[in-house]
């Protein structure tokens, strides 16, 4: 059951590295998985180097695992969420239901190991190569990340937008509120909402 502790909603394949992005508000620096046991049930959604080690550090293991799920003929949904260069990531389709997810704090801060310059050129990099893809804005921090600038950093991109806050995943409700109305303006076509995960 190991696979289910960082993420609930997805079964968890990956290697954890020593180190990732190093952010100040990670909750599970600690966990070390290395375990790579493929899903018997080819519809379970599955997420790849979710966890402490992201995708894009270890491109060679992420595309191995989706390699690994394409020839066993994986038809459950298949996530690959990274705050790191997505240009490592080979331009290459996959037979699978694969979404990319690029995660953001919303702002350039020293709690964030990313960068809102590598968050832009990501989602350029996914737009030009026509692959599924949203952001998850998180964590939505009150007074820090919740703000107008970060939300029109995030909003701008006409891309569905999940969020979450810390532990509970409530996050402030006039954020939530100019979040809304700012992907709608921008005619966004799916608002995810907030995506609730428990802490290991
Ligand atoms: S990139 Fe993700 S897993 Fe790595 S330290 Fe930051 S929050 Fe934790």
């Amino acid at each position: 059951m190991d696979n289910f502790h960082c993420c609930p909603h997805y079964y968890n394949m990956g290697k954890a590295l020593d180190k990732c992005f190093d952010c100040k508000y990670c909750y599970i620096k600690d966990f070390r998985h290395e375990n790579m046991i493929y899903p018997d049930d080819t519809f379970l959604p599955v997420s790849v180097n979710m966890f402490y080690g992201d995708p894009m550090l270890q491109v060679d293991i992420t595309v191995e695992i989706l390699e690994g799920l394409e020839a066993r003929g994986h038809k459950g949904k298949v996530v690959v969420m990274t705050k790191g260069d997505f240009s490592k990531m080979p331009d290459r389709k996959f037979n699978l239901d694969l979404w990319y997810i690029f995660s953001t704090f919303g702002i350039d801060h020293e709690m964030d190991g990313g960068s809102l310059k590598q968050f832009d050129e990501n989602i350029k990099i996914a737009k030009e190569r026509n692959l599924n893809c949203f952001i998850k804005f998180s964590p939505v921090l009150k007074g820090i990340n919740d703000t107008s600038e970060a939300i029109d950093n995030v909003a701008k991109h006409k891309l569905p937008v999940s969020y979450m806050g810390m532990d509970t995943g409530k996050v402030p409700r006039a954020f939530e509120r100019e979040l809304k109305s700012k992907c709608k303006a921008h005619k966004t076509k799916n608002l995810l909402g907030v995506t609730k995960y428990e802490k290991p």
